[in-house]
């Protein structure tokens, strides 16, 4: 029998960061994945094929609606080849996965293939082509989540589907309904708007993203209803039915009154589930709660000491770099070293166009917590560059103490401002003022400088530009 280690449960960015950080610090490593490939929801059926899909669509909707104001001209009709398309993405897919085999092979980390599950705290059955048991002074459980439900929906994965199947579709949809206005039924939402469907989103709470700053949905709302999106807010969705190739989602609304939608495919996004099934947990004694995620105290252990776990299977946001960080830790947990993560500091981004990217606390929650704050706001639509490339939907706003203008949260919408929210990170994690911001130099034209902007409109309410 092969003895490691550590043995880390699940692909996905938890595990094999996870895998690759123990490898560095010297520990015998192996990584159990039940699919054929390595990388998990994030690089199969999540982050890599949905940014995929944004951008080849993003560049359809710029050749349709905006190459003509920059002076382009195309003759004939633009049209999508959403086959193409598709197996694009699946190329981008491909070629991502097999990176991290490259990266198991490069940091000699023992590779099975099949499903995991406990015999008991230290030894691991690995149900693949052959059945194999495994021994492990060290479990990492990295089995991250599933696209979850509502108790009345049956997802056919034809025409009721979750994000799994709207990522391989073969057909563009005439109508789509998309229950959730969260993250995945915004981003795929938007995706097929671009590509000619009707989108009609059904949400449950009185706004989009609801755990965003209220302003950044404010403003997504309102350039995404500029792209002929639907928003139904403040409605719960009570059945949803399939005849033929039609679906039927029944909701009832703020005023108790009942609205249907008809479509041709029902996309269900209202959240994830943390996923153990088939794990047998219990051979090993780890504890799950009632929502279904594994339990763990601050060093990311299990109620068994050998065993961790991390990623989406345990509380908190389910984003690839927030089970990356995750990994991270246990690992060097496990080498003796005295990691932390700030929790607080994990941004979240929603990647339409324009996007959306947040860090630290909403004004909502600042507000709750009763902290005095200042407030800066800075428009896209003031900066050269947003004119020069036609981006000029959005904003920076900038929260900070009202006594120490320590910087609290930052909350972004435009153009790449995902990439943008590093910034704040940066700030934050050195615990920074605003005015530390706002005397920095900001390379001129870039998106960049709203940041700039907003830090002098929180510091001394004067923004140099509007
Ligand atoms: P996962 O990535 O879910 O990996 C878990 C792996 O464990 C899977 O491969 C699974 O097959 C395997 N497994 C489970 N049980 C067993 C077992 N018993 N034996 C062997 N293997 C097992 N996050 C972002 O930060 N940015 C984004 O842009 C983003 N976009 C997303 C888009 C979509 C459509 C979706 C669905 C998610 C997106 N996410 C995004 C979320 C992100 O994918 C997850 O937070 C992330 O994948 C969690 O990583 P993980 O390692 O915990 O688990
Ligand atoms: P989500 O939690 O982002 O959004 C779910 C939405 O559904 C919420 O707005 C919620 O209020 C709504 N909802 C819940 N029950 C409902 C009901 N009965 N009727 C109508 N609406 C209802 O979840 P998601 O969009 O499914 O995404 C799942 C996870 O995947 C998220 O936790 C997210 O972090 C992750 N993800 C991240 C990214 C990213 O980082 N860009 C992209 C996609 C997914």
């Amino acid at each position: 029998m092969s003895k490691y280690d550590v043995a880390v449960i699940g692909s996905g960015p938890g595990g094999y960061v996870a895998a690759i950080r123990c490898a560095q610090l010297g520990m015998k490593t192996a990584i159990i994945e039940k699919y054929n490939t390595l990388g998990g929801t994030c690089l199969n059926v999540g982050c890599i094929p949905s940014k995929a899909l944004l951008d080849s669509s993003h560049h359809y909707e710029d050749a349709v609606k905006h190459f003509e104001e920059h002076g382009i001209e195309i003759p004939g009709e633009v049209k999508v080849n959403f086959k193409k398309m598709i197996e694009r993405k699946q190329g981008v897919v491909d070629q991502t996965t097999k990176g991290i085999d490259f990266l198991m092979g490069k940091n000699k980390i023992d590779v099975y293939h099949g499903l995991g599950s406990f015999k008991d705290a230290t030894h691991i059955e690995i149900a693949g082509e052959k059945k194999e048991t495994i021994e492990a002074a060290h479990t990492i459980i990295a089995t991250g989540s599933k696209p979850s439900t509502l108790p009345f929906i049956t997802i056919d994965k034809e025409r009721i589907i979750t994000s799994t199947e709207a990522l391989s579709l073969t057909e563009i949809p005439k109508h789509m309904i998309v229950i959730g206005g969260g993250v995945i039924g915004l981003e795929l939402g938007q995706v097929y708007r671009r590509l000619g469907a009707e989108v009609s989103v059904v949400e449950y709470m009185d706004r989009i993203i609801p755990t965003m700053d209220g302003a950044q949905s404010k403003e997504l709302t309102k350039v995404m209803k500029k792209q002929g999106v639907k928003f139904y807010v403040s409605h719960k969705v009570s059945a949803v039915e399939r005849k033929g190739k039609e679906v039927t989602v029944t909701a009832t609304n703020k005023k108790d009154q009942e609205v249907t939608f008809t479509g041709d495919y029902c996309l269900v996004s209202v959240g994830r589930r943390p996923y153990t099934d088939g794990l047998k947990l219990e051979n090993a004694g780890v504890k799950a709660n009632e929502r279904g995620q594994i339990e763990v105290n601050d060093h990311l252990q299990t109620n068994v000491s050998n065993i961790y776990a991390i990623g989406d299977v345990i509380r908190g946001a389910m984003l690839a770099h927030k089970a990356e960080e995750e990994g991270v830790l246990v690992a060097e947990t496990l080498a003796g070293q005295k990691p932390h993560i700030d929790y607080n500091l994990i941004p979240g981004v929603v990647y339409t166009w324009p996007e959306v990217a947040s860090v630290g606390k909403t004004e909502e929650q600042l507000k709750e917590a009763g902290i005095a704050y200042k407030s800066g706001q800075f428009p896209m639509r003031a900066l050269g560059r947003s004119r020069a490339s036609g981006d000029t939907d959005g904003f920076v706003k900038i929260l900070s103490d009202a006594t120490t203008d320590e910087v609290l949260g930052v909350h972004m919408v435009g153009a790449r401002v995902a990439d943008l929210i590093t910034e704040a990170v940066t700030a934050m994690e050195f615990r920074a003022s605003a005015e530390d911001i706002a005397r920095m130099s900001h390379a001129h034209p870039t998106y960049a400088e709203a940041v700039k902007e907003a830090a002098l409109a929180a510091t001394e309410d004067r923004p140099l530009h509007i």
